[in-house]
């Protein structure tokens, strides 16, 4: 059921950033979304308010016990000047799932996305027509029951705030650094590595900090029992192509379901690619780094799209792939996912959703 939802337009509209050299996710739009939950009650309050601080008790849960979980997404402007959303009930689906895992209640899919279309026509302005930049959307979610008993709490807030990104490669597509992580686990079966939650990225930051430190861009995840087979990259997902195969480590339940992943796959078929989703090994993968036949390896996420893995280290053993230069289909995959996000091929797939206005 779609509520109506009550706009509050600001009086001090916030400078925009100059694109060429915003930071991600340092300036935000005019306008946030917010909606309260209460247990027996269920959501209520749709609202669009002037972008800023809200007062929260210190006892809220969600500063104590982590029940927050959120959503990562964009909207691209066309040639054509027309705003259009990726897949957004994708995200919107994932949320759900991640409120299951952190029995937090899901937002309805038409309010969600009521909510979605109704802010970004509210900041239209704010969604940037240069080359290669996007608005990103970060709906999200907090348990707001104050007190400190550990239960799962009653009330929360739903909130969608907005930030205009520049171009992820300014100068082209440049290869990552990435380094295998043998310590430090991001997620284990059973627990929260399925479900976007901010408690995963906070257990992540030590080892991403190390690796950051020694000049990687990221860390590559193994599973958390074994240490043994491939998960995925810090907020991407990870995929390879060994002797003419397309692999990706399968959704084992310790791996975040990434929407580029399946976009991915998606395409893949289209062009007649059958993608591998298996258990893979890190052994397997630097054995082929090896023997020469590992020819490519990106990461896929909302955030960059897709991006060429240049090169991978594991154990202080460092292995070039492609020579340290983008792979063929690393960069097919990337001009036709970025292709139809930013309306420039045909989208035949019915993969963008318009926002009027
Ligand atoms: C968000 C995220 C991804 C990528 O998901 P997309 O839907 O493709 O943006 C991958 N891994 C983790 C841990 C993530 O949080």
């Amino acid at each position: 059921m779609v509520q109506d939802i009550r706009v509050e337009l600001t009086k001090n509209k916030r400078v925009k950033p100059d694109m060429k050299t915003v930071k991600f996710g340092k300036s935000f739009s005019d306008h946030m979304f917010l909606m309260n939950y209460e247990e027996g009650k269920g959501w209520f309050d749709p609202r669009i308010v002037p972008y800023g601080p809200v007062e929260m008790d210190m006892a809220c849960m969600v500063f104590h016990y982590g029940q927050e979980i959120f959503e990562g997404m964009k909207a691209y402007r066309t040639s054509e000047g027309k705003v259009q959303l990726f897949r957004p009930t994708e995200n919107i689906r994932r949320m759900a799932i991640s409120g299951e895992r952190l029995v937090m209640p899901a937002v309805d899919e038409d309010m969600f996305l009521a909510a979605l279309k109704k802010l970004l026509e509210v900041d239209a302005e704010w969604v940037p027509s240069e080359e290669a930049t996007s608005l990103y959307i970060r709906p999200f979610m907090i348990a707001t029951d104050v007190g400190l008993g550990v239960h799962a709490s009653k009330s929360y807030l739903f909130s969608i705030i907005t930030c205009p990104v520049g171009s992820y490669y300014p100068e082209g597509l440049n290869p990552i650094k990435i380094m295998i992580e043998s310590q430090d686990v991001r997620a284990v079966r059973g627990g929260t590595g399925i479900a976007k939650c901010g408690g995963n990225y906070a257990a992540s930051l030590r080892a991403s900090l190390l690796a950051e430190y020694k000049g990687y861009s990221q860390v590559l995840w193994l599973d958390g029992v074994e240490r043994k087979y491939i998960e995925e990259v810090g907020s991407m997902n990870i995929m390879f192509k060994v002797n003419g195969e397309v692999l990706t480590p399968s959704l084992t339940g310790s791996v975040l379901a990434g929407i580029t992943r399946k976009s991915c796959i998606e395409l893949m078929k289209t062009w007649g690619i059958d993608v591998t989703e298996r258990l893979i090994t890190v052994d397997e993968i630097v054995e082929a780094a090896e023997n020469g036949t590992l020819e490519e390896v990106w990461g896929t996420g909302t955030a960059a799209v897709v991006s060429p893995v240049g090169w991978l280290t594991y154990k202080d053993k460092t292995f070039e792939i492609g020579g340290g230069k983008i792979g063929t289909l690393t960069q097919k995959l990337y001009d036709g996912l970025t292709g139809i996000q930013w309306g420039k091929v045909p989208d035949t797939l019915g993969w963008t959703v318009p926002v009027e206005k």
